[in-house]
């Protein structure tokens, strides 16, 4: 594996000069053969100087983002079914979009610089986090950053009567809060595992900590379903995550939103993801 770093903060080059070596172990001990072959493909294939830009100030120290090109167009129906349609506006069996990954760094203020002392190499686990973000979306053959994504850019479904708007809005925003959440957690857990194994102490802050109200609510459920799988367990569902279902009827997923999700989810699927170079 290379971890490469193609943009102009150096200190990262720096880290990951020491601890390539290590990190490839950790990483070959976590994944199969075949996952890692995908990931060293994709690096060959996808990462390259234009991947790598510069966060500015305000942003997070690292920043994982997918830039896309959707052909044709999207929307979500009633049911939270996926649609796609041609240039016309008539129906089309599979849409297509195309997609390119993009890894955000920043230099570490001096503050932050010493807080992550504290627990290992200054640039480590930001640069794990994101290169994390990386392997789900090689990995995962409709990448769940993708399939939250998505939903900021989809139309809404066709008005019916019986449903009103609000309804529907409540139910997009619910299904992004939920991937968007997931896949932090995904990458989470698999950062705490790859810092522990490097020998270091990983930040003990999940994105979920923050939420408040509902939100918390719905935030330690996600928490506590991605961190109850035993490490193997959980390396297959980082890949193959539409496989997680969630119990309709519960306190805290009703049936009309598991079916909501769950309806998105697996229609998602069928559109056709083209990961790219360039757009
Ligand atoms: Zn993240």
């Amino acid at each position: 594996m290379k971890f490469q770093y193609e943009g102009p903060v150096s200190p990262i080059k720096t880290d990951l000069k020491r601890y390539r070596r290590r990190l490839e172990s950790v990483y070959k001990g976590l994944f199969t053969k075949e996952q890692i072959y995908r990931v060293e493909e994709a690096e060959e294939n996808l990462l390259h100087r234009g991947n790598f830009a510069v966060a500015d100030d305000e942003a997070p120290p690292g920043q994982f983002g997918v830039n896309l090109r959707i052909q044709g167009g999207l929307a979500v129906d009633w049911n939270g079914e996926l649609i796609s349609y041609d240039e016309h506006g008539n129906q089309a069996p599979q849409g297509r979009v195309i997609t390119m990954p993009q890894l955000r760094f920043r230099k570490l203020t001096a503050k932050e610089r010493k807080f992550e002392e504290w627990f290992h190499p200054p640039y480590l686990e930001t640069y794990v986090h994101e290169y994390n973000h990386f392997i789900a979306y090689v990995l995962q053959l409709f990448p769940m950053n993708l399939a939250y994504h998505i939903l900021d850019m989809v139309n809404a479904g066709t008005v019916q009567d019986i449903k009103p708007a609000e309804w529907f809005n409540l139910m997009k925003s619910s299904v992004r809060f939920h991937l968007y959440h997931l896949n932090e957690l995904f990458t989470e857990r698999l950062e705490d595992l790859v810092i522990s194994e490097m020998g270091y102490e990983a930040f003990p802050y999940h994105t979920v900590d923050s939420l408040k109200g509902d939100q918390q609510k719905a935030g330690r459920y996600l928490k506590e379903t991605v961190y109850s799988f035993d490490v193997s367990e959980f390396i297959e569902i980082f890949e193959n995550w539409i496989a997680l279902r969630f119990s309709q009827g519960d306190e805290l997923w009703e049936k009309d939103f598991a079916e909501f999700f769950h309806n998105y989810v697996d229609s998602t699927q069928k559109i056709e993801v083209v990961k790219a170079k360039e757009l």
